[in-house]
């Protein structure tokens, strides 16, 4: 899918876009992963990442399992695989809340996951990165709540801290792009 629309905002030091389109053909330094706990790779975002980045990005994973993580990646935590035959040179795995009304701390994993990915790539000097809307798929998380949530937890850290150059939104659907777009609008300056 072409990347065929998108809006650029301004935070501190950094950019912030927004485009429609298909995050594994991204080639920003990361881009990140809505995984789920095991790590093994699942529908949706999960399966194409692995689908295009082949079975190197799984063995890392497997390895992660085994070493740091052997009963699954907790929700709102972050780690790091090399991108395979991605264009993104890594991809960072985090895991949303599933939704479940609202009043399980879902809000708040949901800012860890941003957040802990965000960590991770500062921490690997990344300068780029691209995120897809974290769980607001099959984990069910309303896109109209689950995007001022990613879009302000990013423009906070991109307040706080300069190393990060470049965060781009990829919004599978022109629905979500909308809906970011809409509430980016209220939240970000934008760039004409
Ligand atoms: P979660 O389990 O966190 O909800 P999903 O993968 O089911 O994760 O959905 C998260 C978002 O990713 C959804 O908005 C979905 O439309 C979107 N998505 C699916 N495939 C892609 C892709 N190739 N690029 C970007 N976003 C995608």
């Amino acid at each position: 899918m072409p990347q065929h629309e998108g809006v650029t905002y301004h935070v501190s030091s950094a950019w912030l876009r927004l485009v429609q389109g298909d995050i594994t053909e991204m080639d920003t330094d990361a881009i990140v992963n809505a995984a789920n706990p095991s790590l093994m790779g699942g529908g949706g975002v999960d399966g194409a990442i692995h689908r295009k980045g082949g079975s190197k990005i799984l063995e890392e994973c497997k390895r992660i399992r085994e070493t740091e993580y052997p009963n699954g990646l907790p929700t709102g935590k972050a780690v790091i695989t090399s991108g395979g035959n991605l264009k993104a040179k890594y991809v960072i795995h985090t895991v949303g809340p599933v939704w479940s009304g609202g009043s399980k701390g879902e809000p708040e994993l949901l800012a860890e996951a941003y957040r802990n990915s965000l960590k991770l790539a500062v921490s690997r000097g990344l300068k780029s990165i691209a995120f897809p809307s974290i769980s607001t798929g099959a984990y069910g998380y309303p896109v109209e709540k689950a995007c001022r949530i990613a879009l302000s937890t990013v423009k906070d850290f991109l307040e706080k801290e300069d190393k990060l150059k470049e965060v781009v939104f990829v919004l599978y659907t022109k629905h979500d792009f909308e809906v970011y777009k809409r509430a980016a609008e209220e939240i970000l300056s934008k760039v004409t």
